[in-house]
Formats: C-alpha cells, structure tokens, sequence
C-alpha cells in the first residue's frame, strides 16, 4: 500500500517536472530553421568550396606545393616584359580536396579562398572533380546557399 501512494507521489511529480520543461520552453524562439526554404548563415570560419580570383593571382604555386592531395592544377603564363605570372589554367577536384584551408593560407596575395558553400550535390561527378577555378561561374550550378562573403 506504501509503494502505491510512493508510485503516484513520484509520478505525479514527475508530470509537473515535464510540464516545467514544456512551458518554459513554449515561448522561447525556435532553434531550427525551415530548411531548404530558410538557410542558415555560414560562419565566418566556415570552410565550403576553393575558390580563385583569378585577377589577383600571380601564379606563385605555393597553393599547388602545399596541398597535401594535390586537389589543384596550375598553368601559368608569362609576361616576356615584366616577368610576371598570370594563370592560365586552374582546376580544382573538390572530391580530394579535404579542406584544411592551407592554400588559403598560404597565398601572399589573398587569391585563393573557401567560400561559403555548402550544397554541392550534383548529377554529374565532375561537376565536382573537374572545376575550372577561372570560370566566374563554375559554382552556379550547385545554386546559391549561406552568406555568401569574401570569395563567392
Ligand atoms: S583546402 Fe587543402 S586540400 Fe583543398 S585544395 Fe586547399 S590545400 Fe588542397
Ligand atoms: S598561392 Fe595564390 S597567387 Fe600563388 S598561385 Fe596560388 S592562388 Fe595564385
């Protein structure tokens, strides 16, 4: 008979404790957001897609020379006069890229980059491993997604 009332006093409770939780989290803003018709803003940390502007880059390599699986091709050109590179080709294979970021890092001119992408899922593979970084639009095929800030 003791049990019984111990059972109902600790259920009981247990309902109230629940019921805590509920209202105190009922007015609070929601934590999730209506994806894919809301999308979140990417961090400014976050590390999407290589990208290139193509008229900052001086065709050094070092972006090449670092990274370590070789996800980046470059050929250059250069100018007979003044003796500076410019790129001619620049490919990027997302599929082995495994984004460390150290091109990034490494560019002395700001060139290269990580966008802010993150839906990169496609019909064709080498919409992914084959992407010509010269190309304005190489990513406009994956849509536009996150904040989209430094390079696009
Ligand atoms: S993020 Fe890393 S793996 Fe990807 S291209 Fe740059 S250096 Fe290479
Ligand atoms: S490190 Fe920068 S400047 Fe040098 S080749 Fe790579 S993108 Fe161009």
């Amino acid at each position: 008979m003791r049990n019984m009332f111990v059972e109902i006093i600790d259920g009981t409770a247990s309902i109230f404790k629940g019921l805590a939780v509920t209202g105190k989290n009922m007015f609070r803003r929601p934590v999730t957001i209506e994806y894919p018709f809301k999308k979140a803003a990417m961090t400014e940390r976050f590390r999407g897609l290589v990208d290139l502007d193509p008229k900052k880059c001086i065709g050094c390599f070092q972006c090449v020379k670092i990274c370590p699986t070789a996800a980046l091709s470059l050929t250059t050109t250069m100018d007979p006069t003044t003796k500076s590179r410019t790129p001619k080709t620049f490919c990027f294979n997302g599929e082995i890229c495994c984004f460390c970021g150290f091109c990034a890092e490494v560019c002395p001119v700001g060139a290269i980059g990580m966008n802010k992408r993150y839906e990169v899922a496609y019909f064709k593979r080498d919409a992914f491993s084959a992407i010509d970084l010269m190309r304005p639009e190489k990513y406009d095929h994956f849509g536009k997604t996150g904040v989209e800030k430094g390079h696009s």
